[in-house]
């Protein structure tokens, strides 16, 4: 088993949601029940403030270096479309698309379109023409499909999608690969409620049973996906749980490739 880390991008600053969603006080009423159940600390939440002052809500770079470090080669899904609390302008996504490229990250969409052919093939077409690439992903942004998405997204040119959470192994769809994955942050740490459920040690107890029931299986590949929105002291309990994640899977001796790498293996 060798593990695949992928980050979604729903965020890049506060002030993009002000006058466009309700992101930011939905955010702050689950903060204070945070608080009050105990779940994180004072000191966290002032940083949830001073995160909303310094107007940044993505930590793209913070979260590179540490995988730089770590060698874990990752792939970011960034979005090109506004919905269901994306908000951020397309100029902007542009801007951190070439950035990302030049620090060596491979660069997927995170899609918005997902009801009808036309939608998610314009929404290829456009990423294509922004990231000036030939070759690349998908992530459904909160893993939104119907029964025609994977096939129009294939349709359409995507090379992998990874927008099934599932304990399978990537399976073909016309010419593109779904990589199924199995560990997201928010599923260990808020389910079943939606704020924090979880402390760290039950995080990370949760989240072993994952990795254990995927080697259990033979399953080739573990799948990843952390919002690197949460790699913040903001939000220490996710940041802390990513950070013992990949410590975690380097003591287990397990290798990490990213999709592409993943799909010369599997084409091999
Ligand atoms: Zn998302």
């Amino acid at each position: 088993m060798k593990a695949i880390v992928s980050h979604d991008i729903d965020h890049l600053t506060v002030s993009e949601h002000y006058l466009k969603d309700l992101i930011v006080p939905k955010y702050f009423v689950r903060s204070y029940i945070e608080l009050f159940s105990g779940k994180i600390s004072v000191s966290e939440l002032l940083n949830r403030h001073s995160d909303v002052f310094k107007n940044q809500w993505q930590h793209i770079e913070a979260l590179h270096q540490f995988n730089a470090q770590h060698n874990v080669p990752t792939t970011y899904f960034i979005g090109v479309n506004n919905g269901v609390g994306l908000s951020y302008p397309q100029e902007k996504a542009a801007l951190w698309i070439q950035k990302m490229l030049q620090m060596g990250c491979d660069v997927g969409v995170h899609g918005i379109e997902f009801e009808n052919f036309e939608k998610i093939n314009a929404e290829y077409t456009l990423f294509n023409t922004i990231s000036k690439q030939q070759n690349f992903g998908t992530r459904m942004h909160y893993i939104r499909t119907n029964n025609q998405t994977f096939t129009n997204m294939a349709k359409a040119g995507y090379l992998f999608d990874s927008s099934e959470m599932n304990f399978k192994a990537p399976y073909k769809i016309g010419a593109m690969w779904e990589f199924p994955f199995q560990i997201m942050d928010g599923y260990i740490i808020e389910k079943p409620k939606q704020w924090q459920s979880k402390n760290f040690v039950q995080s990370c107890e949760e989240t072993k049973k994952i990795i254990d029931k995927v080697a259990d299986l033979k399953l080739p590949y573990l799948g990843i996906d952390f919002h690197d929105r949460y790699f913040s002291d903001a939000h220490k309990t996710w940041k802390d749980w990513y950070i013992w994640l990949i410590e975690y899977l380097i003591s287990q001796k397990i290798e990490f490739v990213n999709f592409k790498q993943a799909i010369k293996e599997l084409e091999s």
